[in-house]
């Protein structure tokens, strides 16, 4: 632990490697802790998809897990030092900031917070028994596996996830079922067009999820109309939540400043936060755009940002 590093970065999804590519390049020779399994797994919330489509460079899509292999050589290519492991204790009391993982312990001049952000549960009562039983968080990741071939399943929520979950859902399961709490869907025109054409997901509207049922495997979900209260049960071997997301900063709590739901508040126009050096970028504060390509652009700013930050106090 004797050596200070010039910037850590925390997290590996767009916003880490784009920081650590811009952070190497620079000759900082960045050091940056991957995450192993906080934010979902290294790599962050690209592993867990499918085609992008929308990610600029590549007209055809490209595989979410191989753009992030392609991000990492990228950081790789140019030096970045790297370990996949999580960071479970930040001091950025005392300068220099101290890193911990439960293996490594790293000293920083300057950091940089990528951690990301997880899908949402719903805390219902069978949801711990349920987990991974036939409930889960992630279609894309899970809708594949054998027990939900050609059978009814049900995906929660009204955004363009649960839109884009149900949608790929329905190359497996038998039907899909969308159920939403309101009348009105919050995804955009072009994905809620692809809901409603869809013949094989169905929009249960106005209604909420309240358990599942099932006695070692999902075989229903109990469900309310909110405007009926009436209660039934649907026939689902799946349940896929697509609720939205929390921010992955538990570990920076007390240390720098975050808003009432855990993003990380940055000052306005730039990827600073309130502890001078800490920075962050993508969907640890960046709960508006959420997208690869914006994490990406942040990434390179909070690394640009970063780097002047080290020069103006003579650390480079
Ligand atoms: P959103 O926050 O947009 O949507 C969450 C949905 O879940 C809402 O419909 C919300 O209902 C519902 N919900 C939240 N909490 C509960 C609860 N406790 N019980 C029942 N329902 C609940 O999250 P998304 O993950 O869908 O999207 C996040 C961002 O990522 C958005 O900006 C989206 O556009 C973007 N995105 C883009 C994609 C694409 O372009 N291909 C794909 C996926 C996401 P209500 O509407 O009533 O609030």
């Amino acid at each position: 632990m004797s050596d200070v590093k010039n910037v850590v970065i925390i997290g590996s999804g767009p916003a880490g490697h784009t920081a650590a590519i811009y952070a190497a390049r620079a000759d900082l020779s960045p050091f940056m802790y991957e995450g192993y399994m906080m934010g979902g797994s290294a790599g962050g919330q690209l592993t867990t998809t499918t085609d992008v489509e929308n990610y600029p460079g590549f007209p055809e899509g490209i595989d979410g897990p191989e753009l992030m292999q392609l991000f990492r050589k990228q950081a790789e290519r140019f030096g970045t030092g790297m370990v996949q492991e999580d960071v479970v204790e930040v001091d950025f009391s005392k300068r220099p900031f101290r890193i911990k993982s439960d293996a490594t312990e790293v000293l920083a001049n300057s950091v940089i917070i990528c951690t990301g952000a997880t899908a949402k549960r719903m805390g219902v009562p069978n949801e711990e028994k349920m987990w991974n039983n036939g409930m889960s968080a992630c279609a894309v990741c899970d809708g594949a596996l054998p027990m939900f071939r050609n059978q009814p399943l049900m995906v929660i929520g009204g955004g363009d996830t649960a839109v884009e979950e149900g949608t790929f859902l329905t190359k497996f399961g038998s039907k899909v079922y969308m159920v939403h709490r309101r009348d009105e869907l919050r995804a955009s025109k072009i994905m809620q067009e692809r809901a409603f054409k869809n013949e094989k997901l169905e929009i249960v509207w106005d209604t909420v999820f309240e358990d599942a049922v099932g006695q070692d495997y999902v075989t229903g979900a109990k469900i309310k109309n909110v405007k009926t209260n009436e209660i039934k049960e649907l026939e689902v071997a799946g349940i896929f939540y697509a609720i939205g997301h929390t921010p992955n900063t538990s570990v920076f709590k007390g240390q720098i400043d975050l808003n009432e739901t855990g993003y990380i508040i940055l000052k306005p126009g730039t990827q600073e936060t309130n502890v001078e050096g800490v920075f962050a970028a993508g969907d640890v504060h960046d709960y508006k755009y959420r997208q690869a390509v914006t994490a990406a652009g942040t990434g390179c700013a909070a690394a640009l940002e970063a780097e002047r930050w080290l020069a103006e106090k003579g650390l480079i």
